[in-house]
């Protein structure tokens, strides 16, 4: 199950980007964006999230998740879309050296503190 290594990242990342002077900081919600071609499956991810979070200032914080749709672009005509299934030849050009803008991004958007305060 790889989502418990995601879910250890994010959390790092989180907890580092709390600012140091908030005393007992407590994360109420925390903003994900994850690409459709990461393989995260949601509720694994959130599965993982609850049991590493415990007794941090992320405990108890809802996960909302924004799944990125898989967008490409074409070298060759410069056409961009979204890819929906697997494939991946320009319809445009029906050749082209495509490549992959987003899909598969697991970042943090913003974390929200339980005092309203937003990073
Ligand atoms: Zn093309």
């Amino acid at each position: 199950m790889h989502e418990m290594g995601i879910a250890q990242q994010l959390v790092q990342i989180a907890i580092d980007s709390i600012p140091r002077d908030i005393e007992n900081p407590k994360v109420e919600k925390l903003n994900l964006r994850i690409g459709r071609l990461a393989s995260v499956v949601e509720h694994s991810l959130t599965f993982c999230f609850e049991i590493i979070t415990k007794d941090t200032p992320l405990e108890n914080a809802r996960l909302d998740i924004d799944v990125v749709p898989v967008t490409v672009h074409c070298k060759s005509c410069d056409n961009g879309w979204e890819v929906t299934g697997p494939v991946f030849k320009c319809p445009f050009c029906e050749d082209g050296d495509v490549e992959m803008l987003t899909g598969r991004e697991i970042e943090i958007t913003s974390l929200e503190l339980a005092d309203e305060l937003k990073i």
